[in-house]
């Protein structure tokens, strides 16, 4: 491999190529080791390593030149930060540089790592096989990132000032390579952990109960946090846990009982103060009370899981669930990407979780109410059948009664006995035909029907009532104007809306029925220039059992059914019915109907 020269700026090139050209790993490596090599060989050093520093808060060794016996045993080696501390306490500054010697590292050789196999020269300037020369790598904002250390001079004797103003300018380019590669791992965790969150938003979008969401996140929680298990429970409104596992073999991540309280209440304190737990022997602040930590940590032993990170995750004050991601032994601990990251989904999920909530919330209410409605129904078809058959026998009897000779007062209250008799009649054939129409497991029938011939009719029956009135009362439209439905129901839309008309209408009044046929629809519009519906009713129009609070209105004999009847009755066939009136002036029904 070629190496630069470093008191010749051009030399630098090839270096400069490799840090600005492309950020993949191997780039950054071969960088590394490029400027290891140089060292050894443009400083003349036996050998020289260079460590990184990671979000565990150890140094690793990733690049060693010089010595294939050195590579071997130090690459990947870990060492706790603090003891870099150690070193420094005891080093002397030699420019930006510095060197501990033999007599101050005496007692802990353990600590380094690799101690050369090394005979000192005869010189009062000789290198010991224990001295230790380094530099600290720093990035942009002064903090330690890593160190460049070298071992075994090759003229052996510790370096001048020549070959210090050396090493000094590789530990400047080191630590821009050490910054950049740290700055490409921020951007690849970040890139995986949006992925994963965008994914959980995606996820909470749909209307997903709080089972299928927990299903639904965990992959991408897997994933995006490079998780090898995770256990999410949330709570739903009604104070029960969801729980969901999974682990990457089948391990029940799950905490006992006795933890999952503990669990909770840390999730709780955790949300009110914006922080997340890491529970690892590595990791000393879990925030955790050290008796409950030596029980977590016991337990995550005992499911061969190394790290975990506790995570609450809510809405505003609500703490709505936690979240448990494991990491096997081996595994690297959590960086603060990943810290950062675990926070926003502990955002995003209790944002999903509480959407989920909404849902089954409405869901529920949604079902309680047809469940009601369903019983509504029925209580209503069975109480009118049972009406039916004792009121048909009276009127039976009435009609008998009515033939036979009787004294004025006994007919005057028979007649009274008769009318309300047929109220209560009325009153049932409407409640019946409410009830079969307001059930939606009823199908609706599909024959042909010429909505043109049964307003006829219906104005036909109502003939006797508008001449009495001296009401005018025109048909409009074609003859036939066919839609598809329910002969009987669809002439129930007629037969209320003109039989209301002409009730509602003032002696000598108009009532005009429009039918016109479009491409897919009918519309028929019964229009009177009658009473008039105030506006403040008209909202309650087609509601069970509303009648008018206009006295002219209430002088006619009604049961308030009949607009809620031809409202199912329309909606069911796949119409739309609206309104328009003014009190005093008169009123427009409008239906429109799907054509055959
Ligand atoms: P009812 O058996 O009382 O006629 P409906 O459900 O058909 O029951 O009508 C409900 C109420 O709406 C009526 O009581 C009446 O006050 C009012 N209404 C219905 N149609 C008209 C109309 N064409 N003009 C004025 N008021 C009407």
């Amino acid at each position: 491999m070629h190496e630069p020269d470093p008191a010749d700026p051009h030399a630098w090139s090839d270096f400069d190529r490799i840090l600005s050209g492309a950020w993949s790993k191997r780039a950054l490596d071969d960088a590394l080791l490029v400027l290891a090599e140089g060292v050894c060989s443009v400083a003349g050093f036996g050998v020289a390593a260079i460590t990184v520093l990671r979000d565990s808060g150890q140094l690793e060794v990733v690049a060693v030149a010089g010595d294939p016996a050195a590579e071997e045993t130090l690459r990947g080696q870990l060492r706790p930060v603090a003891e870099l501390d150690k070193d420094i306490a005891d080093a002397e500054e030699w420019g930006s540089l510095l060197f501990v010697p033999h007599e101050a590292v005496a007692g802990r050789e353990d600590d380094l790592g690799w101690v050369p196999d090394y005979t000192p020269v005869d010189d009062p300037r000789a290198w010991r096989p224990l001295d230790l020369l380094f530099g600290l790598l720093r990035d942009s904002a002064g903090d330690v990132v890593g160190t460049l250390s070298v071992d075994i001079p090759l003229d052996g004797l510790r370096p001048d000032a020549v070959r210090l103003r050396q090493l000094t300018r590789y530990v400047a380019q080191a630590s821009a390579v050490v910054e950049a590669l740290m700055e490409r791992d921020r951007f690849r965790d970040q890139v995986r952990l949006s992925e994963a969150t965008r994914e959980i938003v995606r996820a909470a979008n749909g209307e997903l109960s709080l089972d299928q969401l927990l299903e639904k996140a965990q992959p991408a929680i897997i994933k995006g946090l490079a998780t090898d298990g995770v256990w999410i429970q949330a709570f739903d409104d009604l104070g029960h846990g969801h729980d969901a596992f999974y682990s990457t073999d089948d391990r029940e991540i799950a905490l006992p009982p006795g933890l999952t309280e503990v669990a909770h209440q840390a999730a709780a304190a955790g949300w009110a103060n914006g922080q997340v737990l890491v529970i690892s022997k590595e990791h000393e602040q879990s925030g955790l009370d050290p008796a409950v930590r030596e029980l977590a940590l016991a337990y995550l032993h005992t499911i061969n899981v190394s790290t975990a990170l506790l995570v609450p995750m809510g809405v505003g004050d609500e703490c709505l669930g936690l979240l448990v991601l494991a990491r096997n032994p081996g595994s690297r601990e959590w960086n603060r990407a990943e810290l950062e990251r675990s926070k926003d989904l502990g955002r995003d999920l209790g944002q999903a979780v509480f959407n989920a909530r909404t849902f089954e919330r409405e869901r529920r209410l949604l079902e309680e109410t047809r469940a009601l409605d369903g019983y509504k129904n029925q209580l209503m078809s069975t109480i009118t059948h049972e009406f039916r058959a004792p009121l048909t026998g009276i009127l039976g009897y009435l009609e008998l009664v009515e033939d036979s000779d009787l004294d004025d007062e006994t007919r005057r209250a028979l007649n009274v006995v008769s009318r309300n008799a047929q109220r209560l009649e009325r009153l049932v054939v409407d409640l019946l035909l409410l009830s079969r129409v307001a059930d939606p497991r009823r199908p609706v029938a599909d024959s042909s029907v010429n909505l043109a011939a049964l307003a006829h009719e219906a104005v036909e029956t109502m003939s006797l009532e508008s001449a009495r009135r001296s009401l005018k009362v025109d048909v409009i439209g074609p003859e036939t104007t066919l839609v598809v439905g329910d002969p009987v129901e669809l002439d129930r839309i007629c037969t209320n809306l003109i039989s209301n008309a002409v009730k509602y209408s003032r002696d000598g009044g108009n009532v005009t029925i429009t039918l016109t046929p479009a491409d897919d629809t009918v519309t028929l519009v019964v229009q009177d220039d009658g009473l008039g519906i105030a506006e403040e009713e008209q909202e309650q129009l087609f509601g069970e059992f509303f009648r008018s609070a206009n006295p002219a209105a209430q002088q006619q004999p009604g049961t308030g059914l009949g607009l809620s009847i031809v409202q199912r009755i329309v909606q069911r066939h796949g119409g739309t019915i609206t309104v328009d009136s003014a009190l005093g002036e008169g009123s427009t029904f409008t239906v429109m109907l799907p054509a055959r």
